[in-house]
């Protein structure tokens, strides 16, 4: 079913990432972790991709934000208005949080944070008991999206642990460096072997950490995965 509904507003989260907010339809509940279908109007017609959605269900709004690539879809997204129509059609998948699995870790790269974003918002929010270990990996500290909500949860509450890993940060960053690999999921999750794991970003990524994972001695059904084809 597709649920009818407006742009509200267009937050920029790094030089090239954008979240794109909209009023949540009425009828319209999901989990963190799903994704749902977003048709567009462009100057050729109408435009369908599919995108995880960022936002909570415990916030008010729909969102879902997404790399700006040149792409026509990503062109008429950078010229929507306030007001103007959106089509969600959704939710769909099961990359979501499993509330009766205590401790996860998540592993991603680049815009492969979406899921996280969502489920960690939510986890805050409805007080929920998962003991929880990010692994995030950019290029460089500009390009962390929702790095700041991100630190701030991790201050406000226990059971948050947000690691960034920087591929091609120059100058000063004392935090990780290099791609994730398996001496860092050794090291920074020494208790890898009691974690349900989640593994989100451009396909390419997801293949290689879950090879990596394997190789770290995690059995696969400890690993979900999401990836995003087109990066
Ligand atoms: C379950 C799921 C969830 C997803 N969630 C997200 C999400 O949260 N955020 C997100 O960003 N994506 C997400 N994706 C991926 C998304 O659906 C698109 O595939 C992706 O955004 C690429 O679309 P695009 O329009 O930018 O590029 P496409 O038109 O699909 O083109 C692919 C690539 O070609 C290049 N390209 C195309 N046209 C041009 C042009 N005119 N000029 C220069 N380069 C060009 C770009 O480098 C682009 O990356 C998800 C996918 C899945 C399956």
């Amino acid at each position: 079913m597709i649920f009818d509904t407006v742009f509200s507003d267009v937050i920029p989260r790094t030089h090239d990432v954008r979240s794109f907010r909209f009023q949540r339809p009425d009828g319209f509940g999901y989990e963190a972790g799903q994704f749902m279908y977003v048709t567009i109007e462009a100057a050729g017609g109408r435009m369908m991709k599919h995108f995880t959605i960022s936002s909570s269900p415990s916030e008010g709004h729909l969102e879902f934000t997404k790399k700006l690539t040149g792409s026509e879809f990503s062109k008429a997204l950078e010229a929507a208005e306030a007001g103007d129509w959106v089509g969600v059609n959704g939710p769909y998948g099961k990359f979501t949080l499993d509330p009766d699995h205590e401790k996860v870790a998540m592993l991603c790269g680049g815009i492969g944070i979406t899921p996280f974003r969502s489920m960690i918002r939510f986890w805050f929010d409805n007080g929920l008991d998962n003991d929880i270990v990010l692994l995030y990996s950019c290029g460089t500290s500009d390009e962390i999206v929702f790095r700041e909500e991100l630190d701030e949860i991790a201050r406000k509450r226990d059971g948050l642990r947000v690691l960034y890993t920087l591929t091609r940060e120059g100058g000063d960053w004392d935090g990780e460096r290099g791609r994730i690999d398996g001496e860092k999921v050794r090291r920074l999750i020494p208790d890898n072997g009691e974690r349900l794991f989640y593994v989100c970003g451009p396909q390419a990524m997801v293949d290689a950490m879950t090879a990596l994972l394997r190789g770290v001695g995690v059995p696969g059904e400890r690993i979900k995965r999401e990836g995003f084809p087109g990066y």
